[in-house]
């Protein structure tokens, strides 16, 4: 079969490689929709620390079951439409003995430190995909980084109370605007970009602030009575954002941080103390996924919105030096196997 393959940062070339071998708790999945992650971009432009080459890109998938092994239960069908979970869990670690999977100390995620799903066909445990008969193949593709942004709203326990100050509208971004949104909280989304803002607002947001107009600090102080918001979440990953999430957070507040920084950040520690700020990581996601798929299946919010480009399997190269190129213009481009 067929699969993509970063040979090194920057050279992806089309190869032949053996078909997947299915175990008895395995499923068979033929890939439909592969979307393209910044992780993947990472990897191209060999900035990631975590991947080697070749190394086959992928993890927000989507795919049809066309195979089980025996020990695979009856309510996965040949046929089942599925998104799938890319992560690992070692079963021993710290995480995993408190049932936190998700932050596994030895977690391996598809396309990251092991071969992923940008191939024809993919060879999972059963455990690992989740079928909903309602949704496109599309929309299953969304559910994993959906689910990313939805597990920092966990994290935060947002509830329909909450005052919640999204930092950064990428694809996690508006998937933590869409899930505090669907859960009744109050969203203020903040970004540099307008077109992110706009998509924001489609997906929930009641208020926007572009950080690069006007007195931004002032303006959120507004929106919340001076009091800041009851729970901030930084998606970006930059020493600003982890700061005005600090800043923003109101007395007894929540901050989530999802950005994956490059570099160290100085944080205001008076502040987390005078406040009692409570700081948390978010990382994956754990146990999202059926929320997710029930968020999508509402089709209360136009979360196509976040396909930017749909591009075809051999032209998977093509894709990732457009996106490399002009990463600003895409929430997400997909990949489609025909
Ligand atoms: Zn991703
Ligand atoms: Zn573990």
């Amino acid at each position: 079969m067929k699969a993509v393959s970063m040979r090194q940062p920057k050279a992806l070339e089309i190869v032949e490689v053996p078909e997947p071998k299915v175990g008895p708790k395995d499923v068979l999945v033929e890939l439909r929709y592969v979307g393209l992650c910044g992780s993947d971009l990472s990897a191209y432009r060999g900035l990631s620390p975590l991947v080697t080459y070749p190394r086959i890109p992928g993890h927000e998938a989507s795919g049809v079951v066309i195979a089980k092994g025996e020990k695979v239960p009856e309510y996965l069908k040949l046929g089942s439409a599925v998104a799938i979970l890319p992560y690992t869990n070692c079963g021993s670690c710290p995480s995993c003995r408190l049932g936190r999977y998700n932050a596994c100390q030895h977690n391996q995620t598809l396309g990251v430190q092991r071969d992923g799903a940008l191939s024809e066909r993919i060879s999972i445990p059963y455990e690992k995909v989740y079928a909903s008969d309602a949704l496109t193949l599309q929309e299953l593709a969304l559910v994993e980084p959906l689910s990313v942004g939805y597990h920092a709203t966990n994290r935060g326990r947002v509830a329909e109370t909450d005052t919640v100050l999204v930092l950064g509208c990428g694809a996690v971004g508006l998937g933590v605007v869409a899930a505090a949104s669907s859960k009744g909280a109050v969203v203020i989304a903040a970004d540099i970009e307008g077109s992110k803002l706009a998509k924001a607002e489609k997906l929930g947001a009641r208020h926007t602030i572009d950080l690069t107009k006007g007195d931004a600090n002032a303006m959120l102080r507004g929106l919340t009575n001076g009091e800041g918001a009851s729970v901030t979440i930084e998606a970006v990953g930059l020493p600003q954002t982890f700061r005005m999430a600090i800043e923003h957070a109101a007395f007894s507040g929540r901050v989530v941080f999802i950005g994956y920084a490059k570099e160290d950040a100085p944080l205001q520690t008076n502040l987390i103390v005078s406040k009692e700020l409570e700081v948390l990581g978010s990382r994956n996601s754990l146990n999202a996924f059926p929320d997710v798929i029930r968020m999508l299946e509402g089709r209360k919010l136009p979360f196509g919105e976040m396909i930017s480009r749909v591009i075809p399997f051999m032209d998977a190269a093509k894709a990732f030096f457009e996106w490399d190129s002009s990463p600003q213009k895409f929430t997400r481009i997909l990949i489609e196997f025909s």
